[in-house]
């Protein structure tokens, strides 16, 4: 069983506290009380590629209170984005030499980031909203309204047609990158109806028998990304050059080549700790 990638945090959530100014203070004025070290909202690595921690005492400012670890409180930083919306290439780097675990925290504390810079002002009235639930929403002030951090479904999904799966190009991909298609789930929407009209409008492939395989938070910003694989009716491509640069049929051969980083595979993988490269192994074992 392989694992996704950005799960697995481990931490506590604690939501009781969250709400209980005297256990958040308790939680802020505990001696093991970690803060997490942010670049704007990039990770910070130690030398062994190990998220930095830093004690919490003596800090100000807002935070996300981000759980416990054992009994240690663990808080995020709230910070002022510079450029809002930017895509997370320069990151990718680093995800490849990071734990798991640490991904997974730190996806949280980025897509919170993340939120928190966007929905400053009340969609009710319009008015500056105020931090509050240890970071977990914003309240606005003026009208009392509540607003909590988003969460965007986005299937992500292999069609599968004799023993071949569908892979496609987005001109922004890097040279050779080919990925499982995807796409956001609308409203009125369920999760198979997504997975069957995303590959209709983008390669003209019918589907039938949709299954959900597993799930990940993608923390650019911050999409819930739901594996799903599906039969393929017929392999007749017809492109969506608005969404895609190319597509084709790869074999269990291929993938496997891929996934090995073998210089003679027809395409690149997409990276480990993307839901697609899981996806991929687990089709490619025969899963
Ligand atoms: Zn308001």
């Amino acid at each position: 069983m392989t694992i996704t990638g950005f799960t697995g945090a481990g931490l506590d959530r604690a939501d009781h506290v969250r709400l209980d100014a005297e256990r958040l203070a308790e939680m802020m004025a505990h001696g093991e009380a970690r803060l997490l070290r942010l670049a704007e909202l990039d990770p910070v690595l130690d030398g062994e590629g190990r998220l930095v921690w830093e004690p919490f005492a003596g800090t100000d400012g807002d935070h996300i209170f981000l759980g416990l670890d054992g009994g240690a409180p663990h808080f995020a930083p709230l910070v002022r984005m510079q450029t809002l919306g930017q895509r997370a290439w320069s990151v990718f780097r680093l995800l490849s030499m990071m734990s798991d675990r640490d991904a997974a925290i730190w996806g949280a504390a980025r897509s919170v980031n993340e939120w928190h810079n966007l929905h400053g002002y009340c969609g009710i009235c319009g008015s500056p909203t105020l931090v509050f639930r240890a970071g977990w929403g914003r309240k606005c002030p003026n009208c009392g309204g509540e607003h909590f951090p988003r969460v965007d479904p986005v299937v992500i999904m292999l069609a599968e047609h004799d023993g071949r799966v569908l892979l496609g190009r987005q001109p922004q991909y890097p040279e050779g990158r080919y990925s499982a298609l995807a796409g956001f789930v609308e409203p009125g929407e369920s999760i198979e109806e997504a997975v069957a009209r995303e590959l209709m409008e983008e390669a003209g492939i019918a589907v039938r028998d949709v299954r959900y395989v597993a799930s990940q938070p993608w923390p650019f910003p911050g999409q819930l990304m739901i594996a799903c694989i599906a039969r393929a009716e017929s392999d007749a491509i017809s492109l969506d050059r608005n969404e895609l640069d190319d597509a084709f049929w790869a074999s269990r051969e291929d993938v496997r080549a891929a996934l090995a980083c073998d210089p003679a595979a027809p395409f690149q993988a997409p990276p480990p700790f993307a839901i697609a490269n899981s996806l991929l192994t687990r089709w490619s074992a025969g899963d």
